[in-house]
């Protein structure tokens, strides 16, 4: 079964609103076994509209609209349903009741013409009712073809396609199961991940799928199959998962599907050894430390950050010697190594870690190459630190310093 998405809007066009619908949309269709063979974006221009429906009706047995539904000039997409339906407008009466429902909790001023016109819908279509908003969500059928359209307003789509349109569908076609299992990695690059597991990818079968998702110090691999057994899919990709694990054992970080992420991996293992952090951030600007406290409960083991940006806030706030940044300069290993140490001193805790560096794209005022970063990690035993050349632009710079430091962190604790 094969589904089209097609976003209808001139501000996607224009990068103004990113479509974050399809994603969406996409994920949710992916959940039941539904394929997307392919996502539109189009103008608010009737015979574009018009193309895009006859060209997604050949390829797709489920094409899944959204925009253009607001009661103003600029949206036509109910006209162009209607007219590539050859089809009229009718009064939707308990549309025109949720409209004034609405009307009367959220807004309480005279309802307009405009926001009656949106009860019209056209006759073939059945309505999928937008309680979280004025326009209707439309399920229309063309032989064995099912045609849906949807609201552009991301919350007011997501609630349809959660409680009536994923419902519907299922109940309409029978889907195969589909499974995603997504190993978080840290710490290999994409080409030495693949020349570790060669053998292994090598040696899987057809229906299992294989992905490499790099991203910024940090792999994504994900394992995929489907099928109409359940249990067999199940079974099938867990056994590959067994088979390359002991492979990626020490930079295997956990199932990015059930959530894991290297701060939490972090967070629960400082939690279960009852040890703590604090942190010290110059160029990463207060982001590392946001990294853990995104978590809830990580004031279990997250005691606290310093972002002492400027020179004067080193010396001053984090009580880093003024001697050591005139002698080795504010973005070195010993001034990492000093804020470090001066972090785990205030905040008592069992781990520190600081980062300074010239994120660019100019140079600041330490003399260090754009790009070069220094992270030093304090324990209770001493500390240490490591320079790194993370290039630009700035904001790869600022990701790649926060990878390399959660990175170092997990090394460090995975020694208890
Ligand atoms: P519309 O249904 O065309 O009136 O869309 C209402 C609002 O929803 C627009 O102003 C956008 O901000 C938003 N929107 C529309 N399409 C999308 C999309 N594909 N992804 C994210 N937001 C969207
Ligand atoms: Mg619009």
């Amino acid at each position: 079964m094969q589904a089209e998405i097609i976003t209808i809007g001139d501000e996607l066009l224009i990068g103004q609103v990113l479509d974050t619908n399809s994603a969406f949309i996409g994920r949710e269709l992916n959940k039941i076994g539904v394929s997307v063979y392919q996502i539109t974006s189009i103008q608010d221009d009737k015979s574009h509209i018009l193309k895009a429906f006859s060209e997604a009706e050949k390829n797709a047995d489920v094409i899944i609209i959204t925009g253009g539904l607001g009661p103003t000039k600029d949206d036509i997409t109910k006209k162009a349903i209607a007219e590539y339906f050859n089809d009229t407008l009718v009064r939707n009466l308990a549309v025109q009741e949720n409209i004034e429902a609405l009307w009367k909790l959220y807004v309480r001023q005279t309802l307009l013409q405009v926001n009656l016109d949106q009860a019209y819908v056209p006759s073939k279509a059945k309505v999928l009712m937008n309680t979280l908003g004025t326009a209707p969500g439309m399920w229309l059928e063309k032989g064995d073809k099912t045609f849906i359209s949807l609201p552009g307003v991301p919350f007011e789509m997501r609630n349809l396609i959660v409680k009536e349109v994923v419902p519907k569908l299922k109940g309409k076609y029978e889907t195969p199961f589909i499974l995603h299992k997504t190993l978080l990695i840290y710490g290999l690059g994409e080409s030495t991940l693949a020349n570790r597991i060669e053998a292994w990818e090598d040696q899987l079968p057809s229906h299992i799928k294989l992905a490499y998702l790099p991203g910024i110090g940090k792999m994504r691999l994900r394992v995929s199959s489907k099928g109409f057994d359940e249990q067999k899919v199940i079974d099938d990709v867990q056994r590959q998962i067994d088979n390359v694990m002991p492979l990626i054992e020490k930079e295997f970080v956990g199932f990015e599907d059930e959530g894991q992420t290297m701060e939490a991996f972090i967070g629960k293992k400082l939690s279960g050894l009852n040890l703590s952090l604090a942190v010290a951030e110059s160029c990463t600007g207060g982001k590392l430390a946001e990294r853990f406290t995104s978590n809830s409960g990580a004031s279990g083991y997250f005691k606290g950050c310093i972002v002492s940006y400027s020179t004067e806030s080193k010396i001053n706030v984090l009580g880093v010697s003024k001697d050591i940044i005139d002698k080795y300069s504010v973005v070195s290993g010993q001034v990492a190594e000093a804020m470090a140490m001066q972090t785990i001193k205030k905040f008592n805790s069992d781990y520190a870690i600081a980062t300074t560096g010239n994120a660019g794209p100019t140079k600041g005022e330490a003399n260090a190459e754009v790009g070069t970063v220094f992270i030093a990690l304090a324990t209770k035993q001493g500390v240490i630190s490591e320079e790194f050349m993370f290039g630009q632009p700035r904001e790869r710079v600022v990701n790649k310093a926060i990878s390399k430091a959660l990175e170092m962190l997990q090394k460090e604790i995975l020694k208890n």
